[in-house]
């Protein structure tokens, strides 16, 4: 499991080298600029050029009932430049002569996917073609009752959504063989520019032969029936599923390969993202709405999430005109500034838009219009919107290893709420900021940041903890949180914290919590009656609370002392409230200045508990723990009202601030009632070294704002930001 970290990831696949050929400044050099040639220079074929993607998903009775060229002049209308169209696997849309894809019942003697293909091709779109594997129909299971997934009773898996159907596996025959024939047919007859296969990796467990004599002849063992991950045998499984689906989504690149080589294989939804960052040309996210208390900038972390092994690699944003809850009302439309907004958060993000709509009939066509204004908008600044180079000098951890195999330390500790929590803290103080992977460690990934934050990113292998050893080393800041590195990369705990060396604490072997009514004391320096800088805006009060979970630790050197634990007293009844323990000397934030590293480590859960109840003191002490650990100004400084999400790009000739603003009764629970502007923002961009702003405007007010340059630092006042601003700055 330990990554090579040295590795040459994804030489061919990912379109030779220079994928990743940055130009990033090195640590204590920020903003420097161009190097010899620019990221993505290397990237070859089609991928790269697409900036607005429309699907089109046909249902099966749509065939002599829907219009193509209602929606090809909806295509044109919206200036997509690339579409992915309903072409085969549960159904198919185009005359297939493989046996057993079943062709719509009402196909007749039509060809709807090969009739949309020809007319968006002559509006000079790319196209994909969408196939969808995961079921099959009563026929296809009597003539091959294997293909057919198995549940742990045994049974043939049953359609859940549609009984009429069967679930099929995804790691046998159906898939490796079938499938692979239905796209070679799709390619060589329509030469699209590749296959994006949705639900193509399963349904769950299966329990057929297939899996199970493969499983075996893997790992000699039996299909495991426990979903710990920890658990011996359940890891060796989830280890063969992903090699199984990386084998699988090979041999569909090299069957379409052959037919067009500059085609591809797009699973939706890769075996994890390590995978994709080692194959990928083009991935896609498939975050389509909110739903519930999903925040809005969740489509914003998605895209960095992806980017973290994609780097210049585009990415597109899959998202729906609907309601995206449980009970699944595909034929839905939400309110206009809901869509804006989760668009927006894609775009300022990185992303690349992809509506995506079921149905070739419409029943409710209000979106229409709503999506037509988003991708006009884009398609006027396209030039700007290329966003080549990320200039964020902080990044966040992203674990996939602490999501499966680290289950927290206790009941109610999740290690995701403790990055949600981060990342919230993060936007509030509006730093612009990007996402590392676990797998991708290496400096010309992660050079380019000042501060590498690790919200409890738990399970870590020691390759890990010395690639951020090494990047400590070469002048890094660390800010990190709770349970991280005390687990390895398959979740068991160490007996110290892997980077217990740079943390400078080790673990004294417990953990408190759930803690009640436990506060923080803030101290003075001693020696010089002065508070730390992380104390900075908490003047006014002696103590805050505390989180909810703490670990013990034991410094192993000497610290700073500007916070320490207010153990927990009684909180009833009220009479026996007052604190038994007035103050100790246990620290709860472990400061390091090494010269040009600074390390921050907070033993207790400020993230989560952040996160679960959003105080505004654990906000701040975030905030200026960042601050403290970068040492250097923000690329950025917004300053005005309101809760903005700020990104940073530098493209060839230009540079852009994105600012959307998030400010919205409906923030933490939509959908959104209306846009509610705020402004005006002034904001300081730091230009890159040697570069003048030769032009400025505001690319959504369409105006050009007044902007003073003083000491390499544009000033620009945003007058108002209803959902979506961006100052464009050519350079
Ligand atoms: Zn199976």
């Amino acid at each position: 499991m330990a990554p090579d970290l040295t590795r040459r990831h994804f030489l061919e696949l990912a379109g030779g080298a220079g994928a990743f050929v940055t130009l990033r400044p090195p640590l204590d050099v920020p903003q420097a600029t161009t190097a010899a040639g620019w990221p993505g220079d290397g990237l070859t074929g089609w991928f790269d050029k697409p900036m607005r993607w429309v699907q089109l998903t046909l249902v099966e009775n749509d065939p002599g009932q829907f219009d193509p060229q209602f929606w090809l002049d909806y295509f044109r209308r919206v200036r997509g430049d690339a579409a992915c169209l309903s072409a085969g696997g549960i159904v198919a849309y185009y005359p297939t002569d493989v046996p057993l894809h079943h062709r719509s019942a009402w196909l007749g003697k039509s060809d709807p996917f090969g009739a949309l293909v020809a007319g968006c091709r002559a509006l000079g779109m790319h196209v994909i073609a969408r196939v969808d594997p995961h079921a099959a129909r009563e026929e296809v299971r009597a003539a091959h009752p294997d293909w057919i997934a198995v549940t742990r009773n045994g049974e043939p898996y049953r359609h859940w959504a549609n009984p009429d159907l069967w679930v099929t596996c995804a790691l046998g025959p159906y898939n490796f063989e079938f499938m692979d024939q239905v796209q070679r047919e799709i390619v060589t007859r329509y030469k699209v520019d590749g296959i994006f296969a949705n639900r193509w990796a399963g349904s769950g467990d299966c329990y057929c032969v297939h899996c199970q004599r493969n499983f075996k002849a893997a790992s000699g063992l039996e299909l495991p029936r426990v979903t710990d991950a920890r658990d011996p045998a359940r890891r060796q499984f989830l280890e063969w599923r992903r090699d199984r689906l990386t084998e699988l989504w090979k041999r569909y690149d090299a069957t379409i390969r052959a037919v067009n080589p500059d085609a591809r294989f797009i699973p939706n939804g890769p075996p994890d993202l390590k995978t994709a960052g080692e194959l990928a040309t083009i991935q896609f996210s498939d975050h389509q709405a909110r739903r519930g208390a999903t925040p809005p900038w969740s489509n914003g972390h998605r895209a960095k999430q992806y980017r973290s092994v994609m780097g210049r690699r585009p990415i597109g944003g899959i998202f729906s005109v609907g309601l995206e809850e449980p009970y699944r009302w595909k034929d839905s439309v939400q309110s206009e500034p809901e869509i804006r907004l989760w668009v927006a958060e894609g775009t300022a993000n990185g992303q690349r838009p992809w509506v995506t709509k079921f149905s070739g009939v419409l029943y409710d066509r209000r979106w229409l219009p709503m999506v037509e204004r988003i991708y006009q908008w884009h398609a006027t600044h396209e030039r700007y919107l290329r966003n080549e180079v990320p200039l964020a000098r902080v990044a966040l951890l992203h674990s996939e290893q602490t999501a499966t195999f680290h289950p927290g330390v206790a009941a109610g500790d999740r290690a995701g709420d403790h990055v949600l929590g981060m990342y919230h803290a993060l936007l509030e103080a509006r730093v612009p900021f990007e996402v590392v992977h676990e797998a991708f460690l290496t400096p010309d990934r992660i050079d380019q940041f000042k501060v590498l934050i690790l919200a409890d990113a738990a399970a870590l292998s020691d390759a890990q903890c010395a690639a951020i050893r090494a990047y400590v080393e070469r002048g890094g800041s660390l800010v990190a949180t709770f349970a991280t590195s005390l687990y390895d990369e398959l979740g068991v705990r160490r007996a110290d914290f892997g980077l217990a060396d740079l943390l400078g604490v080790s673990f004294g072997g417990k953990i408190d919590g759930p803690m009640q009514n436990s506060y923080l004391s803030l101290d003075a320096d001693p020696a010089t009656g002065k508070r730390h800088a992380v104390l900075d805006g908490l003047d006014d009060t002696p103590r805050i609370i505390n989180g909810v979970f703490r670990l013990q630790v034991t410094p192993r050197g000497a610290f700073p002392s500007p916070v320490t634990l207010i153990p927990t007293y009684p909180d009833l009844p009220m009479e026996d409230v007052y604190p038994r323990v007035a103050k100790t000397d246990s620290r709860e934030i472990y400061l390091r200045d090494l010269g040009r590293s600074r390390i921050a480590y907070v033993p207790w859960d400020i993230d989560r508990t952040f996160w679960e109840v959003m105080s505004v003191d654990h906000g701040r002490l975030l905030r200026n723990a960042v601050a403290w650990a970068a040492n250097e100004p923000l690329p950025v400084q917004v300053t005005g009202p309101g809760l903005l999400d700020v990104t940073v790009w530098r493209q060839r000739e230009s540079m852009t601030v994105h600012l959307v603003n998030l400010t919205n009764p409906m923030m933490m629970r939509g959908p959104l009632r209306e846009v509610i502007p705020v402004g005006p923002e002034r904001v300081g961009i730091r230009l890159p070294a040697g570069t003048r702003a030769k032009k400025v405007q505001l690319l959504t007010a369409g105006t050009s704002p007044r902007a003073d340059e003083a000491g390499g630092v544009l000033t620009v006042t945003v007058p108002s930001v209803d959902v979506h601003e961006v100052i464009a700055i050519d350079l």
